[in-house]
């Protein structure tokens, strides 16, 4: 379990976090989402006790990360999967993890087998590919079956069996019990693993809660119609308030107006229609109106702006 409350973190004169707050519950996958720059890593460090926040407060399992005496069995963590000794073997590095943990040698073959490297267990670490260095990252993270796991961009630089297999061992970890905070920018693999989501931007928490529902808000925010006679339905739903867009196939997509309400504005103006639905919002648009402009690096892409 992972609490966060008024968590705030600056460099100099950049705030990194303002004022977050975050909850990642037992048993779920929390997906942790934002532009580059938004505050991501610098939260996970904090709330894994690398820095001192400025104030606030952050449990882990109910209990400071300072205060967390078996670490590897409380909380596991990707950070960066390079952190560790190039001339070491993968299992000379999780042999020494192990050690230091009261971890016994066996757990070290079992993660090894568990990602995938149990075949270069003897290799040097030097060699590793971004994927294989990703991988001997969640082994260390795993290393100690620790309640709460901590994930920074995990599927980065894995092949898409890798992604696949990553999010079949969180899905099959949260279903155990365990705490799952993860960040990624991979948003189509967000949507298939998580449970939850929190999104921030330029240091806040733009949104939180159960993925199902903020994707629910957001398609009853945006209802699609279909007539034959778009022109009077347009101007009918315009003067009622909404706004109203024209993907030129014959359909509106409207704004500020539940389907209900678009239904009777139709129904006034004697437009009949052939198709009413709330759009449905993937959750990379979700992302891209609730983040627009709060990037802190823009690339200019026609039509519209997205996080580079
Ligand atoms: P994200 O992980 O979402 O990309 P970060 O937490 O890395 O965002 O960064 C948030 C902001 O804090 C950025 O403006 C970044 O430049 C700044 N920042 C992060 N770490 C440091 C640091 N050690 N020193 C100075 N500025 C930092």
């Amino acid at each position: 379990m992972i609490e966060v409350r008024g968590l705030r973190k600056a460099y100099g004169g950049t705030v990194a976090v303002h004022d977050v707050a975050l909850t990642a519950a037992p048993g779920r996958v929390t997906g942790f989402l934002g532009p580059n720059g938004a505050g991501k890593s610098t939260t996970m460090r904090l709330l894994l006790g690398l820095e001192q926040p400025d104030a606030g407060s952050v449990r882990v399992n109910g209990q400071a990360p300072a205060d967390l005496r078996w670490r590897l069995h409380e909380v596991g963590a990707l950070l960066d999967g390079r952190a560790a000794i190039p001339g070491l073997t993968p299992r000379a590095h999780l042999r020494s993890l192990a050690l230091t943990h009261g971890i016994p040698r066996r757990r070290v073959d079992e993660v090894l087998e568990l990602v995938g490297l149990a075949s270069v267990a003897t290799r040097r670490i030097r060699g590793f590919s971004l994927g294989m260095g990703q991988r001997l990252g969640l082994a260390a993270a795993l290393l100690g079956n620790p309640h709460t796991l901590v994930l920074d961009e995990p599927i980065n630089g894995l092949d898409p069996d890798g992604v696949i297999w990553v999010r079949q061992l969180l899905r099959h970890l949260a279903g155990q019990g365990t705490c799952v905070l993860l960040s990624s920018h991979l948003m189509g693999e967000m949507a298939q693993t998580v449970d939850d989501l929190v999104l921030i931007a330029q240091g806040r928490v733009v949104a939180a809660g159960p993925l199902a529902d903020l994707l629910r808000e957001r398609s009853s925010a945006q209802v699609l119609v279909r007539a034959h006679r778009t022109e009077p339905l347009g101007a009918a739903l315009t003067s009622a308030g909404a706004m109203v867009t024209a993907p030129g196939d014959g359909s509106l997509e409207v704004r500020g107006l539940s389907a209900d309400e678009v239904g009777q504005v139709a129904c006034d103006a004697r437009v009949p229609l052939s198709e009413l639905r709330p759009l449905e919002v993937s959750l990379e648009q979700a992302y891209l109106e609730l983040t627009r402009d709060q990037a802190e690096y823009t690339a200019s892409v026609p039509g519209r702006q997205v996080p580079a």
